[in-house]
Parts: structure tokens; sequence; C-alpha cells
């Protein structure tokens, strides 16, 4: 079933990519592992998938210690600023900077450990009031204050798009990070590379690869129906 799954989302990827003329190897995708064992993990891992995406400290830094060391670890949920020391060297990339104060303890914990972490800009592009993310308005002066800081590197942005039954009704979220994006890129700050772009889930990742995600978070879509409601 896992394989059949991850195939199919494979496949998926491959059209949005030919539809909008792009390089399958420019997306990567992310399947998103919470709350499902380690063993999902573990043969998700043998059917080649190397990039996996938790959204609890928690949950990443168990799996983290049980699983391949060659799996590239997202942290794409909400990060508390305490739980930072835990997942420093441990994460690949952190989706969901959304504040100079969180961006500050992860600088601080990376110079530290004497190492550079990832990370990207969460953005509420929808402006949903159950969802982190700075507004679009607040997201560039973000990545400036966050960019001067040490050890810590501006690599793109997020965005966790509304939950819609038809996925065209995130396209315009979508083509708006990606205008964000474009347009801080243009701004040259030191520091700051805007070549990522998260975006996208199991509703709509289509929707999201056509406009420009060169990540897409698949959970549902690889792993199946998660046994309890996570707060995304
Ligand atoms: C759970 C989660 C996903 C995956 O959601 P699915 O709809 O199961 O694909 C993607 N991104 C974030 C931030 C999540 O928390």
């Amino acid at each position: 079933m896992l394989k059949d799954n991850l195939e199919e989302v494979e496949k998926n990827i491959q059209e949005a990519c030919r539809r909008s003329g792009r390089d399958r190897r420019d997306v990567t995708l992310v399947a998103v592992s919470k709350t499902k064992p380690a063993e999902m993990v573990q043969e998700a891992y043998d059917l080649g998938q190397r990039d996996f995406g938790e959204n609890k400290v928690q949950e990443l830094t168990a799996k983290c210690q049980v699983l391949p060391e060659d799996i590239r670890w997202h942290l794409i949920g909400h990060l508390q600023t305490n739980k930072v020391k835990y997942i420093v060297g441990k994460t690949c990339l952190v989706h969901s900077v959304d504040s100079l104060k969180l961006a500050a303890a992860i600088s601080k914990e990376a110079v530290k450990h004497g190492c550079t972490v990832q990370v990207l800009i969460e953005v509420n592009v929808a402006g949903e009031e159950s969802k982190f993310g700075v507004s679009p308005e607040e997201t560039e002066a973000l990545v400036r204050e966050a960019s001067a800081l040490p050890a810590l590197e501006i690599r793109g942005l997020m965005t966790i798009a509304p939950n819609v039954s038809d996925p065209e009704k995130n396209r315009p979220v979508f083509r708006r990070l990606k205008e964000l994006s474009v347009d801080i890129a243009g701004k040259n700050i030191n520091n700051v590379t805007m070549n990522v772009l998260s975006m996208g889930m199991t509703g709509d990742y289509q929707v999201a690869v056509e406009e420009g995600a060169t990540i897409v978070r698949v959970g549902t879509g690889i792993f199946g129906q998660r046994a309890y409601s996570v707060q995304d």
C-alpha cells in the first residue's frame, strides 16, 4: 500500500512538473510521517524515500534516534523557543520560523553547536486565525531582521494553505507566496536566498507544484489517514 501510494504521489508530481514546464529534480517530496510508527518510516526509506517531515520536536528526535542516519528530517510544525535545543543539529530544514524571537533562539543554539541552521519563514498567506505564520506584509521585515543573526540561513518561505475540498481554491495562495518570494529575492538581502518554497499538502500538492513549490509536504497521501487528529 505504501509503495503504491508513493508511486502515485511521484507520478502526480511528475505530471504537475510536465504541465508547468518544470524539472522534476527541482521539487523535493517530504513524506510527513507524524503520528506514524518508525516502522512505516523505515518502509518508506527502503523504497527510496529520504526526506521526512515531523511537526513535533519530541516525535522527531525519537524517530531520529532509531532510524537511518542519512534521513533528512524536516521540522514542519510550530516550534517553541524552549525546544530549539533539541532539534539543532538534527534537522536539515526548519520550515516554521514565524518570529524574531524564535529565529534568535535557533541562531543562539546553532552558534553553541558550531553549526548553521537552514530555515524557512512561515507565512500565513490566507490570514487564517487558527494558523501560525507572519502576514505577507510582515514577511520582508522578519526576513531582514533574522538575516542579521549568526549561524542562521534563510532559504525561503513556507505556507500551510487552507483546508479546501477543491485544490484550485488554493492556487491564489500559492501564487501569492511565490510572488512574495520573488519580491524578497529581488531585494538582495545579505545571507538570504529565496530559492525554497515549501507549499502543498495531500489535497493540493499538484497545484502547488504548478505554482512553483520546491518542497511539497505529503502525509495522508503516502501513509494513509492518521489515527488521531493532530494540531496542524
Ligand atoms: C500534517 C502536515 C502536512 C501533511 O498533511 P497531509 O494533508 O496529511 O498531507 C503538511 N504540512 C504540515 C505543516 C503538516 O502539519
